[in-house]
């Protein structure tokens, strides 16, 4: 099947999921580690070391498959899945901390590639761009504006510290298009994650899948993308298809 085949047919597939009349795109989300930033294995790595030094049994194949969690959602699944007595908030906030000090040691994380242009290709489409991440991250929240400059709107970033329950509930990329002014069929979201993908999903957004990390792709299927690439720049290529079978503003 080629890529316009695969297109068309996520299209009909969406819309016969969700049951909505058409896709008229005006915006999209973009996810924010493993879609903007190439920080997944760091944060892999300092999870399993945090972990490791809590007494908590974690690999770096749970960090992937539990990527987009909060931290403390990561942290009191990994305590439960072991057994161990719930943590007090105040502990979990020390053992997170613990984790971005180690992440933040290891310095500046690189940009994902592609992830600009595709950003670029989708503001000249005409479409308004966020961030939906369950990062609450400092160090890389605050470089969004100088590694993507102008590309996002700021003030509508949906963060950690923004929602209750975090992905793979929906209620993150629903604020997000609270926030955007958007309704689901007029959404496009940009994940890497098994749980990013299924919150995405669930919220009615038309989800792509960037297998940007080290899982098999077909998770990202399994747990709802409707269109999977390998890269931004596959993704940025079938754009003009996507938008000519889908209105944009
Ligand atoms: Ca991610």
């Amino acid at each position: 099947m080629d890529d316009k085949d695969k297109i068309a047919e996520a299209v009909d597939a969406y819309l016969r999921r969700t049951g909505y009349a058409s896709i008229d795109l005006r915006c999209a989300l973009f996810d924010m580690d493993g879609v903007l930033f190439d920080s997944m294995p760091r944060h892999a790595a300092s999870w399993v070391r945090v972990m490791a030094d809590n007494g908590i049994e974690f690999t770096e194949e749970d960090a992937y498959m539990n990527e987009g969690r909060t931290g403390a959602s990561t942290i009191r699944m990994a305590m439960e899945r072991c057994g161990r007595q719930m943590a007090s908030d105040e502990e979990i906030k020390r053992i997170y901390a613990g984790k971005c000090d180690l992440f933040n040691a290891m310095g500046e994380t690189r940009t994902i590639a592609g992830a600009d242009k595709l950003a670029q290709a989708m503001r000249s489409m005409g479409l308004a761009l966020s961030i939906v991440t369950g990062s609450a991250q400092q160090s890389l929240l605050q470089r969004i504006e100088t590694a993507y400059p102008g590309l996002f709107d700021l003030d509508k970033i949906v963060t950690a510290l923004d929602v209750r329950h975090g992905k793979p509930d929906p209620e993150p990329y629903i604020m997000g298009q609270k926030k955007m002014g958007a309704s689901p069929w007029q959404t496009l979201v940009v994940e890497n994650a098994p749980l990013g993908v299924e919150a995405a999903n669930a919220s009615g957004a038309f989800t792509v899948a960037i297998n940007t990390g080290p899982l098999d792709g077909k998770v990202l299927i399994d747990r709802g993308a409707d269109l999977l690439f390998g890269t931004m720049d596959e993704f940025r290529a079938a754009l003009p298809e996507l938008t000519r079978l889908t209105k944009t503003k």
